[in-house]
């Protein structure tokens, strides 16, 4: 049977309507891709009171029913809205997502596994809709592939959903106390279900249910992938990606392309392309200026933009700050975090005015700004499950200087000095004069030879960071669930062949009730 699959991709988080990070973006940005690689993608996510009005007002009822959480039954009301060309389904019930914030409050975990179980039960009531895949991401859409493998299998309708979960955040994986299990999960009776999402006498732990239940799993980045294998990287989990290490890839996310492009940014001074870097040139002077920095192109001006934790590997920058502005860098800081390195680096631009700023806020424009404006992005990460900062800052010709950890390393090519290849420089291990020697090396290159320098700005612009590779990568991965369909988007060019029709969801559903 050739025909596109159907795919409905379950979220907390999708922009635009709503995004407390990168998973936001993920949901706003991947659904659409996928649908240009081939597939029939469609998004789930709870109707959450603060989506903006405009979004709300064009939503149409689709259908409700209940859904029963432990001795709960509970309303769902499922509204859609296409957006982009991507069908958006969204779960309602006021008494869980009419709050003010999407996470914080004392029932979270019921709340979740709320949306887990309305999103396996709306599934049969979805007209014109029957899902091949049920591609579910982080701990909020976890308990979704236990749900449907304890409570629906043998339906007909569910027989043929196969289900991916894709780690973003393993720092979150729902962990709740054992009551849960019973009360609001309705597993108590099932025991291989409770020993399975137990992580300890008195708690279980959602996503351990996903990593257990889920035909395929995914995180993001193939370095990162092998790297939870390990108790460091693992987060508790590293066993299980261990045992299920045949099933867990690595898909790299993507950039949103159009707003972070050299070529049109609205939020960058002079623009520039591949061809023409001479608008970068009077960027980074007017970053300089800005800054307060000397404004001199022979200075290596080098940005960090990102969180200030140990995570962002800025216990190596506290380490060796000194002597890097020593040595003629320009340092420039934007972002915020943990108190000793927001102090630590408003020290140091107050004692080395004029190669040192530090802008601790958050700060959207100014962070195009920097991207376009300098000559190197320092981003020395303990770990790093993808990272976004390197690949924005290599479409715009700023080369990063890595740690070779999860998507860094994945992402950044290192410099080669015998062939000239690479789109930045990276290092091994976490140590704070490796991290000195690689950015020194990079400086050296910058003052003795432009020729390469611009020869490595040019293989990082022209690297693909698109959503679409992202997406075909996905798709494969979609595909390989469900061997008997040949995939639709295989067809050879100029061949016309319609999908075929195949029975709607609503007389599925009607089979299934009746079976
Ligand atoms: P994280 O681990 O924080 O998700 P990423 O590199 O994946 O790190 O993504 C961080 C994103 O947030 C990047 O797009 C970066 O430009 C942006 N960002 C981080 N801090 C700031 C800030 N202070 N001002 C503006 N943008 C920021």
């Amino acid at each position: 049977m050739r025909r596109k699959l159907r795919v409905l991709f379950a979220a907390y988080e999708a922009v635009p309507f709503m995004k407390t990070g990168g998973l936001g973006d993920v949901g706003g940005s991947l659904p659409q891709a996928l649908k240009a690689a081939g597939c029939e993608c469609r998004v789930i996510i709870p109707k959450f009171m603060t989506i903006p009005d405009e979004y709300k007002a064009k939503m149409t009822h689709v259908t409700d029913f209940y859904v029963s959480l432990g001795w709960r039954n509970v309303y769902c009301g499922i509204e859609k809205l296409t957006y982009k060309g991507v069908v958006y389904y969204f779960v309602d019930n006021e008494y869980y997502f009419n709050r003010e914030r999407p996470y914080g409050y004392f029932d979270d975990g019921e709340r979740i596994a709320y949306f887990s179980k309305a999103v396996v039960e709306a599934l049969q009531y979805l007209p014109d809709f029957k899902c091949d895949v049920l591609h579910c991401n982080d701990w909020h859409t976890a308990l979704a592939p236990v749900f449907l493998r304890e409570f629906y299998q043998g339906l007909p309708l569910y027989e043929n959903v196969k289900t991916v979960f894709s780690v973003h955040n393993l720092k979150f994986q729902g962990q709740m106390s054992d009551y849960v299990l019973g009360d609001v999960l309705g597993l108590w009776g099932i025991p291989a279900a409770a020993s399975q999402l137990r992580c300890d006498e008195r708690s279980i732990n959602f996503m351990k249910g996903a990593l257990l239940y889920s035909d395929i799993l995914s995180t993001v980045s193939k370095t990162y992938a092998e790297e939870i294998k390990t108790p460091f990287f693992g987060e508790r989990m590293d066993g299980i990606f261990r045992d299920r290490a045949s099933v867990l890839y690595g898909v790299m996310n993507g950039i949103d392309t159009q707003s972070w492009d050299p070529a049109t940014d609205p939020l960058i001074p002079h623009h520039y392309d591949l061809n023409d870097r001479s608008g970068k040139a009077l960027c980074k002077a007017e970053l300089q200026q800005e800054l307060g920095l000397e404004v001199n192109p022979e200075r290596p001006l080098v940005v960090m933009i990102g969180r200030l934790t140990e995570q962002k590997g800025m216990d190596l920058v506290q380490r060796v700050i000194s002597e890097m502005l020593d040595r003629s860098v320009q340092i420039a800081v934007l972002g915020t975090g943990d108190k000793q390195y927001e102090d630590m680096l408003s020290y140091y631009a107050w004692e080395r005015a004029g190669s040192c700023s530090a802008c601790v806020r958050f700060d959207e424009a100014l962070s195009h700004r920097m991207y376009a404006g300098a000559d190197i992005l320092l981003m020395p990460s303990l770990f790093e499950p993808c990272g976004l900062s390197q690949m924005i800052a290599m479409r715009y010709g700023t080369l990063p200087v890595v740690r070779e950890t999860g998507g860094l390393k994945d992402s950044v090519k290192p410099y080669n000095q015998f062939t000239g290849e690479g789109t930045g420089f990276s290092f091994a291990n976490y140590n704070a004069h490796e991290m000195l020697f690689t950015l020194m090396n990079a400086c050296e290159l910058f003052w003795t030879d432009k020729a390469a320098w611009s020869k490595l700005q040019d293989s990082a612009m022209a690297e693909d960071f698109s959503w679409d590779r992202a997406a075909k990568e996905y798709l494969s991965m979609y595909e390989m669930t469900h061997p008997e369909i040949e995939p639709w988007r295989k067809r050879k060019d100029g061949e016309t062949t319609e999908e075929p029709v195949e029975e709607t969801a609503e007389e599925t559903a009607k089979e299934t009730v009746e079976g």
